[in-house]
C-alpha cells in the first residue's frame, strides 16, 4: 500500500500552519494615534526644517541607529530605494563597474543601472551562499567602485576577508540586510559591517511596516547625501550650499508617519522574533540531521544568524530521487500557511534563478534599445558563476515553517513530514 500523501495516502497536516503574525495591540494604538494628527507625512522637498521628515520618522531614525549602534539611520519607502541611493550617494556613475551577487532579490545587482555603472557578477560561497571573497578578488578591475554584499537568508557576509579586499583596492562596501536585521558577525551588527547598510520594512521580512526601508551609515557625508537623494536633491542643493552636485538627482523615496510609528513599534520586536525563530531552527536542524541527503549549512565562525529562511542542500545522488520529487513528496504531506494560503506550502526548491540570466542581462536591454549602461566586456554568459548555478538547479532547499509563531506541535509535523518521505523514498523511485 502506499504511504506517501503525493500517492493518495494521508496528510501528516491537515489544518493550515499559523500565520506570521508580527502587528497587534501596539500598533493598532500608534497608527490610530497618527491618524488622529492629521498629519500623515511631513517631509517638504525644500531646503527647510521639515526636509528631514515628521517626528514619527525622526524617532524611528534615532531609536534605529541606537539599537543598531550605527551613527546614521535614514528612512526611506523600500530598500530597493534604499540600495539605490546608496549606489549614488557613493558617488557612481556611467563607466564604473559594481560588483554584485547572483543569488539575491534583483535589486541587490540592479541598483547600479540606475547611475549608468555595470554589475559584475561575482560567485557565491558554497556553504554559505554570500559572495565568495576569492571570487570577488578575480572580477576587480580599475573601474570597480563599490562591492554589493547581500547577508542572505539571515546570514552575514564574510565581513574580515571582504572588508580586507574592498580597502586594499579603495572600494565602497553597500551591505545589503534585508534578509538579516539583528544577526552579527564579530559583535557588530549585520548591516553596519560595510559602508552603507540597507533594511527593509516590506511585509515579507522579519519585522514591517507594509513597505519601507533604513539605510545605515557612520560616514556623515553619505548619510546626508542619502537625504537628500530621498528628498528631492535637485530642489535643495542651492539653498543648503551644497558643493558636490555629483547624482544630486533626488527621489521622492520619503517614508510616511504611520508606516514610522509601526516600524517603531516593530523594531521593539525584533529581538524576541529573531531568538525564536533561532530556537525553532535548532530544534528541526536536531530532528531532521539524521536523514543522510539532508545537509542544514553551519553559520559562519563568529556570526549569528537571524533566519529568514532556513536553507538546507538536498544530495539528489545519495537520495536516488531528484529534488523535485523529494520536495513535491514533503509538500503533499503539509498545508499552507494562514493568509499565505496562495503561496502554497512554504517548503521550496532553488531560490531565484541566478540574476544574470534574467532577460535584461542576456539581452544587455535596460534603458533605451542600445545597450545602456553595460560595458562591452560585461559577461552575463550561462556558467558565470558555477557554485550559485549548481545550488540552484541541483541542490538548494529552503523552509519558512521555523518562523515565530510556529509552536512545537507545529515544528513537529514539519519534521513527521520530511522524516515520512526520507524513509519512504522507495515510492517515488
Ligand atoms: C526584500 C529584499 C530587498 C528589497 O526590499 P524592498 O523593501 O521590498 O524594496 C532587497 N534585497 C534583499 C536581499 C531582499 O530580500
Amino acid at each position: 500500500m502506499k504511504k506517501l500523501a503525493i500517492h493518495g495516502g494521508s496528510k501528516i497536516r491537515k489544518s493550515p500552519f499559523p500565520s506570521y503574525d508580527v502587528i497587534d495591540k501596539e500598533e493598532i494604538k500608534e497608527v490610530t494615534r497618527v491618524l488622529k494628527t492629521g498629519i500623515l507625512s511631513r517631509f517638504l522637498g525644500v531646503w527647510h526644517k521639515d526636509f528631514y521628515g515628521g517626528p514619527e520618522v525622526q524617532s524611528l531614525e534615532k531609536e534605529w541607529a541606537k539599537y543598531f549602534k550605527v551613527k546614521h539611520a535614514i528612512s526611506v519607502n523600500s530598500a530597493t530605494s534604499g540600495l539605490i541611493s546608496a549606489v549614488g550617494a557613493l558617488g557612481i556613475g556611467p563607466g564604473d563597474e559594481v560588483i554584485v551577487t547572483p543569488y539575491s532579490m534583483c535589486i541587490s545587482a540592479t541598483a547600479p543601472l540606475f547611475y549608468g555603472a555595470t554589475p559584475v557578477f561575482a560567485d557565491v560561497e558554497p556553504e554559505y551562499f554570500c559572495l565568495d571573497p576569492k571570487s570577488i578578488e578575480k572580477k576587480i578591475t580599475k573601474r570597480t567602485k563599490a562591492i554589493i554584499v547581500v547577508n542572505l537568508f539571515g546570514q552575514p557576509y564574510d565581513a574580515e576577508k571582504i572588508n580586507k579586499i574592498a580597502k586594499k583596492h579603495n572600494i565602497a562596501i553597500i551591505e545589503d540586510s534585508a534578509q538579516s536585521p539583528g544577526a552579527k558577525y564579530q559583535g557588530k551588527y549585520a548591516g553596519t559591517l560595510g559602508d552603507i547598510g540597507i533594511f527593509s520594512l516590506n511585509y515579507h521580512k522579519h519585522i514591517h511596516s507594509g513597505e519601507g526601508g533604513i539605510v545605515v551609515t557612520n560616514n556623515d557625508e553619505f548619510a546626508e547625501r542619502i537625504r537628500l537623494i530621498r528628498n528631492h536633491a535637485e530642489a535643495v542643493v542651492e539653498a543648503k550650499g551644497v558643493e558636490n552636485i555629483i547624482n544630486m538627482v533626488g527621489f521622492n523615496f520619503r517614508m510616511t508617519e504611520i508606516e514610522a510609528a509601526i516600524a517603531r513599534c516593530q523594531l521593539r520586536k525584533l529581538k524576541p522574533l529573531i531568538d525564536k525563530r533561532r530556537k525553532n531552527v535548532v530544534y528541526l536542524t536536531n530532528k531532521l540531521k539524521p536523514i543522510p541527503f539532508l545537509k542544514f549549512p553551519a553559520t559562519r565562525l563568529g556570526a549569528t544568524h537571524s533566519f529568514y529562511m532556513h536553507p538546507f542542500l538536498f544530495d539528489s545522488k545519495r537520495a536516488g530521487v531528484s529534488r523535485t520529487k523529494f520536495i513535491d513528496a514533503v509538500r503533499a504531506e503539509l498545508m499552507p500557511t494562514k493568509r499565505r494560503e496562495t503561496e502554497g506550502v512554504k517548503v521550496n526548491f532553488g531560490y531565484v534563478k541566478p540574476i544574470y540570466l534574467m532577460p535584461m542581462f542576456q539581452q544587455k536591454i535596460a534603458f533605451g534599445p542600445k545597450g545602456w549602461p553595460f560595458n562591452k566586456s560585461a559577461q552575463y554568459k550561462k556558467g558565470l558563476c558555477p557554485v550559485v548555478e549548481r545550488l540552484h538547479f541541483e541542490e538548494f532547499c529552503s523552509h519558512e515553517l521555523m518562523h515565530p509563531n510556529m509552536t512545537k506541535k507545529d515544528l513537529d509535523n514539519v519534521v513527521s513530514a520530511f522524516t515520512k518521505v526520507a524513509e519512504n523514498l522507495d515510492e517515488l523511485k
